[in-house]
């Protein structure tokens, strides 16, 4: 039998890479993981984490004028943009640490430096210039922002990786796109002052969500007052005499800004990797095929996460990672279970998710139940707030399954994780009717709505 300097080695310290280090470290194999920015990867360092944080800086504006209708007078308020980077850069630090150190605990031996490979089970470390050899590798080195360099000037724009960290928060901002960070940016960005345009190229925002919520995000966010531009398209952006940035759009004229960024979708980081030397092969898109095992096509190679461009969010990569783990060292084979996840936009307000869409229901079942509901949440009452809620369960009505809910409200998130359970165990409409409510709140909404608001049948809506 060959012998390895290890037996597991994991190029990337994000999200799926650090949990099968950690877990195989912690079984007694010999880990070692590489990592060349900062451990915690995308999610802690500049994706999901910073992003709830400044989500929530970006409520205050709200809460402060929401606070006059409950008696409150609330003096002058300030923001300081660089206050606040800093203290999101001290957390993320300290997250960073704790993931190190749970690295650190099990005994896997961690490396800081960029790692390719250079065979099936060789990986070359590209501050020393040493090759180590591995009996197995887990390939998670997730994904960047795609740069869209087809569009002139997009060296001008940011992305989302900058956009933490701008030294000065502009004055106003065009985001391109439509999903789930061009959206969360554009809260967060008008929340904290900044004029904000959203610029995408489809009818209507957020396309792989339920119709409801995309309309009633995008009535929320212009009534706020962001501006949000459909079916256009930047075409060019330049740098006027002033400094500031001309984006040239497709219908909508010159939209002039302090920042451009881009959140066009994320790229797998699978350039330079080393990929056909060790016999990995990759889609098209630059992602790395896997089977349901998540194995590559090279023996003893795995890759886990965003580098797979599965479903890119930090839970599915953990989960990935564990079953990786229950498939190569418990002999469990375990293949990841991507049906019904439960996600959210953290928009504001936000949309928590899970399971079929409405339109997607439609294309599948024969009879469906569509349970609605549109409210105006309590807290809007005194604080004179004009928001609404909705709240929408799809059901097949042969057998009464709940097939999809839908939040669009405040705290959908924390809500559409414990629908997620509710999906995942099968529920039915009748399990939902027979719980329950939680007064007053305004998830008892979901369990209240006893009947249909209408009905679809073969895809045609009835009532
Ligand atoms: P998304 O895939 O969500 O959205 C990309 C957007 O860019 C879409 O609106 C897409 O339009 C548009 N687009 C793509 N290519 C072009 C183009 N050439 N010209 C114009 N528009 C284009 O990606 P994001 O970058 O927003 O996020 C990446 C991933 O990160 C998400 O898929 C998600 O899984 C994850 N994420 C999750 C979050 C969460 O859980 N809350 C938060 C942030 C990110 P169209 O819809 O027409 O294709």
């Amino acid at each position: 039998m060959a012998s390895f300097d290890y037996d597991l080695f994991v190029i990337g310290g994000g999200s799926g890479g650090v949990r099968s280090g950690r877990l195989a470290a912690a079984m007694g194999k010999r880990v070692a993981i590489a990592e060349e920015f900062r451990y915690g990867g995308t999610c802690v360092i500049r994706g999901c984490v910073p992003k709830k944080l400044y989500v929530y800086a970006s409520q205050f504006a709200e809460h402060f004028e929401d606070a006059e209708g409950y008696g409150w007078t609330v003096g002058e308020s300030t923001f300081d943009w660089k206050k606040l980077v800093a203290a999101k850069d001290k957390e993320i630090t300290r997250l960073e640490g704790l993931y190190q150190k749970g690295l650190a605990n099990a005994g896997a031996e961690i490396l800081h430096t960029r790692a390719e490979l250079t065979g099936p089970n060789t990986i070359k470390l590209l501050d020393s210039g040493r090759t180590v050899t591995a009996e197995r590798i887990v390939i998670a080195v997730g994904g960047h922002p795609s740069s869209h360099d087809a569009l002139p000037g997009h060296e001008l724009c940011i992305s989302s990786n900058e956009a933490f960290d701008l030294p000065e928060l502009p004055k106003s901002i065009v985001i391109a796109g439509g999903g789930y960070i061009a959206v969360e940016f554009a809260n967060i960005f008008h929340g904290l002052g900044v004029e904000t345009t959203l610029i995408y190229r489809g009818k209507e925002i957020l396309s792989r969500f339920d119709q409801d919520m995309r309309r009633g995000l995008h009535a929320a966010m212009e009534q706020k007052g962001i501006r949000i531009l459909c079916e256009d398209l930047i075409q060019s952006v330049t740098r006027n005499a002033e400094g500031r940035l001309v984006a040239e759009t497709m219908k909508n004229g010159a939209l002039t800004a302090d920042q451009v960024m881009l959140a066009l979708g994320r790229v797998p980081n699978t350039k330079g990797l080393g990929l056909e030397a060790a016999g990995v092969a990759v889609n098209e898109r630059g992602a790395i095929l896997i089977d349901a095992f998540s194995r590559t096509s090279a023996p003893g190679v795995y890759a886990l996460g965003d580098v797979t461009d599965r479903v890119q969010l930090t839970p599915v990569a953990i989960h990935e990672a564990m079953c990786f783990i229950e498939t190569e060292y418990k002999g469990n084979p375990t293949s990841p279970d991507h049906d019904l996840i439960a996600t959210a936009v953290f928009s504001q307000p936000e949309i928590g998710t899970v399971g079929l869409s409405e339109d997607e229901a439609a294309k599948k079942f024969e009879d469906l139940e569509v349970y609605r509901a549109e409210f105006r949440p309590m807290k809007a009452t005194l604080s004179g707030r004009s928001e609404k809620t909705i709240m929408k369960l799809v059901v097949n009505a042969a057998d009464r399954k709940v097939l999809g809910a839908h939040i669009l409200g405040h705290e959908a998130g924390e809500m559409a994780q414990l629908l997620g359970i509710t999906l995942k165990a099968g529920c039915t409409k009748d399990d939902f009717d027979r719980t329950m409510a939680v007064h007053p709140t305004a998830s008892e909404e979901l369990v209240t709505m006893y009947n249909p608001s209408y009905r679809i049948k073969n895809g045609e809506r009835i009532g």
